[in-house]
């Protein structure tokens, strides 16, 4: 059987690591957690006894090296289990910031007896000591991602306990139905009714609702959390890569004027008017025969499907064909379109557009960005709209993935019952949904789950 690189087994044993970024700064921090955290410290550390001290205690001393060089000065704060992050006995040591002295300490620290922590160990342990929920575990890696406030005020929600506090809910009402079911099979030869399918109807019925309630928020919710997608679309040489560049101030895109140089899709993600966006510059849908471009046209094609807003770019004014093509794209996939003339500058006699979604610019002389950012942070503020005052808010693909799954086992639950299904059928609905719904909160889950959530975490958190 495979092993996983940190099972529950490894609960036993004490990590260390750097919890600041690595950089000039005022402060640095390194968390040490497990068993053996306070002795381990302790025996690195100059100052009063570390293994005497209570919980939530500071203490100022020295780390000294092996043989006995000042490595830094620095404030020990203990947490005695279980008042801690993690739920463990934890050691924090706020030493100087600048990466010297931190990495020093968590040298010294290591060679005592502590093992380098994983990314997202000291939250994992969190989670399998009990300290939160998977959700809630989520909600610390998103908040560290952050970038604009709705997306931290929505992890702050979840860290909260929000989501699991709802999602709990409902499926504690679901096994509550699921035990009155199970009951009821072993009392089928007495003809004792302890529940009438109707009040099971209307239970599950009401679930159902919660969960698609709570599912419609993820249109929002996860552009709040992943940034809104804009893809830019036109023939090559219209100016894709030059309006990305303008509105990015970098060079990162290649700008050349042999058609079809963007070989492969480019993604940026960028705050504009304080929002997120994710831009994709594609290679141009065109047909080639050029396999290279091909793939760079295949790859296009399927960023197109997830885009939020399609931006359809020309570069004459009279190109009334090209924008009308490329407003069908964005209809087709049910995107919100923003058409662009663009080099404006070679077409001074022009009037300004004529209709509501297409801008004049000039990517080359900038003329006209500032319109084009301001259109595409209305729409972002529209599209989001629906999130704002939302109590619960779904942010994150794999819990609407599991809302849907559980939803759909509903679904088949009130359908069994429509047609006079068996208890057993029944049964196995409701387990499909409340599995479903623990896997969000991780009252059911697997190493690999739990593996693909930690590892977007950094090392220390
Ligand atoms: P892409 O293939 O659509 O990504 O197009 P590029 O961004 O590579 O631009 C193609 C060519 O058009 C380059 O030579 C750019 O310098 C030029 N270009 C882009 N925007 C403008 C503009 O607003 N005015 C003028 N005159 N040229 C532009």
């Amino acid at each position: 059987m495979m092993q996983s690189s940190f099972g529950r087994s490894d609960l036993t044993d004490t990590i260390a690591a750097v919890a600041t970024p690595p950089g000039v700064a005022g402060l640095a921090v390194v968390r040490v957690s497990g068993s053996a955290a306070i002795e381990c410290s302790a025996s690195v550390f100059n100052g009063g006894d570390l293994n005497a001290a209570a919980s939530h205690t500071v203490h100022y001393g020295h780390v000294r090296s092996a043989d006995d060089g000042l490595l830094d000065e620095v404030l020990a704060t203990v947490f005695r289990a279980p008042r801690s992050y993690t739920g463990e006995d934890s050691v924090e040591i706020s030493c100087h910031g600048g990466g010297v002295a931190s990495r020093a300490v968590l040298e010294r620290l290591l060679s005592a007896g502590a093992r380098m922590a994983a990314p997202g160990e000291f939250t994992r342990r969190a989670f399998l000591n009990g300290r939160m929920d998977l959700a809630q575990a989520e909600a610390v890696a998103d908040l560290i991602h952050a970038q604009t406030s709705e997306a931290h005020q929505a992890s702050m929600q979840q860290l909260e306990g929000r989501l699991s506090a709802y999602v709990g809910r409902i499926r504690d009402s679901m096994l509550h139905c699921l035990g009155m079911l199970e009951l009821s099979l072993d009392f089928v030869e007495e003809d004792v009714e302890l529940f009438t399918r109707d009040q099971l109807r209307s239970d599950i019925g009401q679930a159902a609702d919660l969960l698609h309630q709570v599912l419609a928020s993820y249109g929002s919710g996860r552009l709040i959390r992943d940034g809104v997608k804009v893809v830019l679309i036109g023939k090559p040489n219209v100016g894709k890569s030059s309006i990305l560049n303008t509105v990015l101030g970098t060079r990162r895109a290649i700008v050349t004027d042999v058609p079809g140089t963007t070989r492969d899709f480019i993604e940026e993600q960028v705050m504009l008017r304080g929002r997120q966006f994710r831009f994709i510059d594609t290679a141009g849908l065109r047909e080639t025969n050029d396999i290279v471009e091909q793939l760079g046209i295949d790859a296009s094609r399927e960023q197109l499907g997830g885009a939020d807003i399609v931006c359809g770019i020309v570069d004459t004014p009279d190109d009334v064909q090209g924008l009308a093509d490329l407003r069908e794209q964005a209809a087709a996939i049910s995107a919100r379109f923003v058409g662009v003339r663009n080099k404006r500058d070679l077409y001074p006699e022009q009037s300004p557009g004529d209709q509501d979604d297409v801008l004049d610019i000039s990517a080359l002389h900038g003329d006209g960005i500032d319109e084009f950012t301001r259109r595409l942070a209305d729409i972002a503020a529209e599209i989001t709209a629906a999130a704002q005052g939302q109590s619960v808010l779904v942010t994150n693909a794999r819990h609407a993935d599991c809302l849907r799954r559980g939803a759909s086992s509903l679904e088949g639950a009130l359908k069994a019952l429509d047609a006079g299904g068996t208890e057993e059928l029944l049964a196995y609905e409701l387990r499909g949904a409340t599995d479903a719904l623990g896997e969000i909160i991780g009252a059911v889950t697997t190493d690999d789950i739990l593996n693909g959530i930690f590892s977007r975490f950094c090392i220390g958190k």
